[in-house]
């Protein structure tokens, strides 16, 4: 069944979840009207190393991260799956879902967005959905950093204009400002390697989570 305005979708390790990502997906909500974002862990992402935790426990952490907010889902099905992750698989499957005129609108930060080159299949991604790039610190979106293919595409597709999204089914990009938080996984699993304190940089119930299971303990490949 189609949802009553874009639907947002945002996807990652979440290794483990944080307030960058929250952040990023209620920004993102209000400022492009989504009906709602779901929230897709990874399985085994192939573009990048793997996770250091399994997605059972990544899934569980994004779960206690989202609840309480109405507008949140969680999409289980890439860790539940064997095979390995592709965003573009997952959109063909939500498209297949939801109709040919359901806007999508895939989040990405904006060093996800200059990783894409690397993506399976990345060119079909906008034909299936809008792209929105959310600024991060130390990600600058600018054309001289960005893979000339890359840069020519941003050039060709960007839409000013949040309100373009919901006119269409697919096939714009967007950047967008956020409130800029210096916050990443890798520091948070490296913080807890070393004993250190994590919190006010994750959901007080994610950590919560963590220490009852006792995770990002070792040292080895934080
Ligand atoms: P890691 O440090 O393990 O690479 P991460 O903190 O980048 O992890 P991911 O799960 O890889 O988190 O990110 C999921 C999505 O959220 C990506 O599109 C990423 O660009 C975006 N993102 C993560 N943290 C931030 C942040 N602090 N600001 C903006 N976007 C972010």
């Amino acid at each position: 069944m189609p949802e009553p305005g874009p639907l947002g979708l945002f996807g990652g390790t979440f290794d483990p979840v944080h307030l960058g990502h929250l952040r990023l997906a209620e920004e993102a909500r209000e400022a492009l009207g989504l009906a709602s974002v779901r929230w897709i862990p990874a399985g085994q992402p192939p573009h990048r190393g793997a996770p250091r935790l399994s997605g059972a426990h990544r899934l569980a952490m994004v779960r206690l991260a989202v609840a309480g907010n109405p507008a949140f889902q969680v999409d289980g099905a890439e860790v539940e799956s064997t095979g390995p992750s592709y965003t573009v698989t997952t959109l063909e499957r939500l498209r297949q879902e939801l109709g040919p005129e359901q806007p999508l609108v895939l989040l990405l930060g904006a060093d996800a967005f200059a990783g894409l080159p690397g993506w399976h299949r990345w060119q079909a991604l906008l034909g299936l959905a809008h792209l929105v790039v959310l600024h991060r610190p130390g990600y600058p979106l600018a054309s001289e950093v960005l893979a000339p293919e890359l840069g020519q595409l941003l050039a060709a597709r960007q839409a000013g204009d949040p309100a373009r999204l919901a006119g269409a089914p697919a096939g714009a990009i967007l950047a967008l400002p956020m409130t800029q938080l210096d916050i990443s996984a890798t520091h948070i699993r490296q913080l807890l390697a070393a004993g250190r304190s994590a919190r006010y940089l994750l959901p007080p119930a994610v950590l919560d989570y963590i220490d009852q299971h006792q995770l990002y303990r070792n040292k080895s490949n934080p």
